[in-house]
């Protein structure tokens, strides 16, 4: 049902570290406007073929961007090549001429809209009908910014100064537009630690390389190496998508078996694993519907996620979590387990106006069962069982077995609790 790289509903989380995900385009960014100054010692062949990699890079982008069925993407580099073609075909005269003035207006209402309406719209995928809806609304933004730029210096005379731009200055986008990308980078860089994923990022880097683009046209070859960072921020947003999407498990946003694979086989000689288990879930399910037994995963898992002593959380599958604590004691890592159980113990999930929740679990929630508080709030508890690698369990596969023992030793011994 869920498409790849939807946005995670439920509890609004803050990833912090995310912000790294900005790290790849601001050095592309950074990187083209360095090297732009070495492309004149370039050979005029060379520079022929630079003048294309804009649009090779787009294409590589587009194609990816269909392999992988991210209807974003694929917009954002349709736009990064019409974009080039503009600047390339209709702007290397004088902004003093009328037409040119008018378009170059239009390419730089166009960038900060059109970039904060694909950094606001959810992944719909592509062939699809949302996707096409999503597509048809992109080109009638472009054409309503054609428009406005049309009508914007005849409204008013403050209008059409605050939207001028100003090539006399050495800096040529005008005031109102360069306020409008610094509002969308705000947006772009909450939205960055909120979805936590990687095509805000790209699609920021292809904010930031255009803006410097249309900021600083007067100087050579300024397009080609801003439209060629652009294309490369979005050929890396998809590829690091791509990797996500091996990597990381689509509900909890938790790295997967494929990531816990890969790293217990390089623990060193001394680490600790836990085995995670959320007790009577099957109950929970029944009662209140798949929808909030999922909201509840989701819950649980961003908990784990926050596991002190290194511990790096994973999703073993289903409802059962695996921790991994490189270079840690038996009881470093069961004192930080056992401190987030608790935590979980003690949080209360509102359920109340969740108008999808299914009839059956409102039929259910009469019933006994699973632990229900008052009328709208739920909580669940996990059971955890702690193992260390030693003499006796040497492999990394049977100290997961050993963790799995003390977790089945767990839930004998009453649930909720860490047992090692
Ligand atoms: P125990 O305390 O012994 O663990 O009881 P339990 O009911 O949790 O038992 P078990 O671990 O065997 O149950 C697993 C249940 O978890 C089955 C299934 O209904 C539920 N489950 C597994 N994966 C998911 C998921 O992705 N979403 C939801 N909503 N439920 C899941
Ligand atoms: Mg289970
Ligand atoms: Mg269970």
């Amino acid at each position: 049902k869920t498409v790849a790289g939807e946005t995670k509903r439920g509890t609004m989380q803050i990833h912090p570290m995310a912000t790294t995900r900005l790290l790849v385009p601001v050095v592309l960014v950074g990187g083209a406007l360095w090297l732009r100054v070495f492309l004149d010692k370039l050979g005029p062949e060379t520079r022929v073929a630079l003048a294309y990699s804009p649009y090779l890079l787009c294409a590589v982008a587009l194609f990816l961007a269909y392999q992988f069925n991210r209807c974003r993407l694929m917009l954002a580099a349709f736009g990064v090549a019409v974009f080039f073609w503009i600047v390339q075909n209709h702007l290397q005269v004088s902004l003093s001429q009328p037409d040119a003035s008018r378009l170059y207006l239009a390419l730089s209402l166009a960038l900060p809209l059109l970039c904060l309406f694909l950094l606001l719209v959810p992944e719909t995928g592509i062939w699809n009908l949302q996707g096409l809806i999503l597509s048809l609304l992109f080109v009638f933004l472009a054409l309503v910014c054609a428009q406005l730029a049309q009508w914007l210096p005849e409204a008013s005379d403050a209008a059409a100064q605050y939207y001028r731009a100003r090539p006399t200055e050495g800096y040529v986008i005008s005031r109102g537009a360069t306020l409008l990308v610094a509002l969308v980078l705000v947006v772009g860089l909450v939205l960055v630690v909120v979805r936590n994923e990687e095509a805000e990022a790209a699609i920021l880097g292809v904010l930031g390389a255009l803006y410097f683009l249309l900021a600083l046209l007067h100087l050579e070859d300024i397009s080609v190496v801003m439209c060629v960072a652009a294309g490369l921020c979005l050929v890396w947003g998809l590829l690091r998508s791509t990797h996500a999407m091996a990597y990381r498990d689509e509900l909890t946003g938790l790295l997967g078996r494929r990531a816990l694979g890969e790293r217990l086989n390089r623990l060193g000689r001394r680490y600790c694993i836990a085995m995670l288990d959320v007790d009577h879930f099957k109950k929970f399910n029944d009662k209140h519907g798949h929808d909030v037994g999922d909201e509840v995963l989701r819950m649980v898992s961003a908990h784990i996620d926050r596991v002190g002593s290194g511990g790096t959380a994973y999703r073993y599958g289903g409802e059962e979590l695996c921790v991994v604590f490189p270079r840690k004691s038996l009881d470093e890592a069961a004192a930080a387990l056992d401190s987030v159980r608790e935590q979980i113990s003690d949080y209360r999930m509102s359920i109340r106006d969740r108008g999808k929740r299914p009839a059956r679990a409102r039929d259910g929630a009469r019933r006994r069962g699973a632990t229900r508080l008052g009328s709208s709030q739920v909580a669940v508890t996990i059971s955890a069982g702690v193992a260390e690698r030693s003499e006796d369990y040497p492999r990394p596969d049977e100290v997961v077995m050993y963790a799995d023992k003390m977790l089945y030793r767990a839930k004998k011994a009453g649930r909720n609790r860490v047992i090692y």
